[in-house]
């Protein structure tokens, strides 16, 4: 069999995290009961008119420069002409002729090393509302609480080669936006969407051969088999000398394989033209480098910096920096106990034990950094033993407690009392001499019989530490004696 190669190009679409829709003040929240977040323009009412949401150029040019594209001064929005009953004006606004951002490119990595994906373009869109299929009831519903929730459609050149470096891309693209706060990209619930351009050619060859676009991809598992899939599809075909069609078609993931949804449309079928209801965008040198200089620190910036400044290993770097939202709560947390190393710790042992065991997205993690920073602190002041402040932990995890409080409350503070503590040793020994001739002939293993025997009675509030040193003490006298 020939050779061949598969050409990928994507198109993502991604939803930003403004407060409000794109062109009326609706909230853009999730989960609001069907067709409350709806006013006359996001649901295509004759005689309203839009007005652009100032935030989501922001957002578009944020997501642009950090993605190192040409910035049109001047862009503008047409009219995308289709009827469906998800898209109530019959048309959806987007941009065709003059895309807010232009020719850019980022950098993926995978095994085979670095490499550059280019961005063809970047343009603002508004979604469309959401069709409910009821089976049961043998109708359709429809929710415009999504119509209007504003997208920057992010289209790459036809750069990537295989399912590994889709992926290394859409986790870049991911990371670049949360790091910007520009979205959350989460695949799974659809702030983040990926369609697949994909077509073979033989090795070696210089021409693209004919690209099919796959719809539907709701995780990277599912992204991986469509690509796999579409691959051998379409060789199969090349090798029994049939054409491949140019088609949208639908992954099915289930079942493993896609069927073609419709024929390829173009740009022509859309009628597209300039909206006449929105005046042209300009966008000022101003405020351009406004945003250059807001830039936030991204996360091939954090990993070197996290090794370099606060001594941490190059995979506890990418595993703190993997969502913005734990890195954050790293260094803030850090800042405030003014120990990275031991906060680096806290991170990677239980914080992520905790949100994996209660299958809590890095994203979701909401506890005040201040408590956790107590806490560590309260451990190396050896206050509680490190055991009790596992527990507590968990506590502020999942209510965001006070750990000063709530150990104090709980008893659970270690109090040095001296006169408790020598008398707690005496009584022991007194208690058990058979082990205490063993260990004063030598028998150093019963050392710890005593230690545990010792934590027991003072139930953790005196520290491992303190009770050797007491014990020790004793023995060596009566050693002596
Ligand atoms: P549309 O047809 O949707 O207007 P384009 O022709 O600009 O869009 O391409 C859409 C996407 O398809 C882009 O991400 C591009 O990289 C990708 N693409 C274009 N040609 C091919 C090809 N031959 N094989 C794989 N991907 C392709
Ligand atoms: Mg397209
Ligand atoms: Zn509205």
């Amino acid at each position: 069999m020939k050779q061949y190669e598969t050409v990928i190009g994507l198109e993502v679409h991604v939803e930003l995290a403004t407060k409000t829709k794109i062109f009326c003040g609706c909230s853009t929240e999730f989960g609001g009961a069907p067709n409350t977040h709806t006013c006359p323009v996001c649901t295509g009412m004759p005689g309203s008119l839009p007005v652009l949401n100032r935030q989501v150029v922001e957002f578009a040019l944020k997501a642009g420069i950090a993605a190192n594209c040409k910035i049109n001064q001047t862009c503008r929005f047409d009219r995308k002409n289709y009827f469906y009953p998800d898209n109530p004006q019959n048309y959806q606004i987007s941009q065709l002729y003059l895309p807010i951002c232009r020719d850019g490119w980022v950098e993926i990595e995978t095994s085979a090393g670095k490499k550059k994906v280019g961005i063809h373009e970047m343009h603002m869109e508004e979604d469309a509302g959401k069709l409910i299929h009821d089976e049961w009831e043998d109708c359709s519903l429809v929710d415009y609480n999504r119509s209007g929730v504003p997208l920057i459609e992010i289209v790459s050149e036809p750069d990537m080669r295989s399912a590994e470096e889709v992926t290394a891309y859409l986790e870049k693209l991911r990371h670049m936006m949360q790091y910007l706060g520009v979205s959350d990209c989460k695949l799974q619930e659809g702030s983040m969407r990926a369609d697949v351009n994909l077509s073979v050619r033989e090795a070696g060859s210089e021409t693209f051969g004919t690209r099919t676009e796959m719809k539907n991809l709701n995780s990277f598992k599912a992204i991986t088999r469509a690509i796999e899939g579409e691959r051998e599809r379409q060789i199969e075909l090349l090798e029994a000398g049939k054409n491949v069609v140019q088609e949208t078609r639908r992954w099915d993931d289930n079942k493993e394989s896609s069927y073609a949804m419709r024929s390829k449309e173009d740009a022509k079928d859309y009628r597209y033209f300039p909206d006449p209801d929105l005046p042209p965008v300009h966008i000022s040198d101003e405020w351009i480098r406004r945003i250059r200089e807001e830039q936030p620190e991204m996360r091939e910036e954090k990993i070197p910096r996290y090794q370099k400044e606060y001594g941490l290993s190059e995979y506890d770097a990418e595993i703190l920096t993997e969502s913005s939202r734990l890195a954050k709560l790293f260094e803030e947390t850090a800042a405030l106990c003014k120990n990275p190393r031991k906060t680096a710790n806290w991170f990677m042992g239980e914080v992520l034990r905790l949100s994996k065991e209660k299958q809590i997205l890095p994203e979701d993690i909401s506890f005040s950094p201040g408590h956790l920073a107590d806490l560590i602190l309260m451990v190396e002041k050896k206050e509680i033993s490190p055991q009790n402040a596992r527990k507590v932990f968990e506590k502020i995890f999942d209510g965001d407690i006070d750990p000063v409080v709530y150990i104090e409350e709980k008893g659970l503070k270690i109090v040095e009392d001296k006169g408790l503590l020598e008398s707690t040793v005496k009584r022991i020994l007194d208690e058990n001499p058979g082990p205490l001739a063993e260990l004063l002939g030598g028998k150093e293993k019963v050392f710890g019989f005593f230690v545990g025997k010792m934590m027991k009675e003072l139930k953790g509030k005196a520290s491992p530490d303190a009770v050797r040193e007491a014990l020790k003490k004793e023995t060596e006298s009566r050693r002596d004696n």
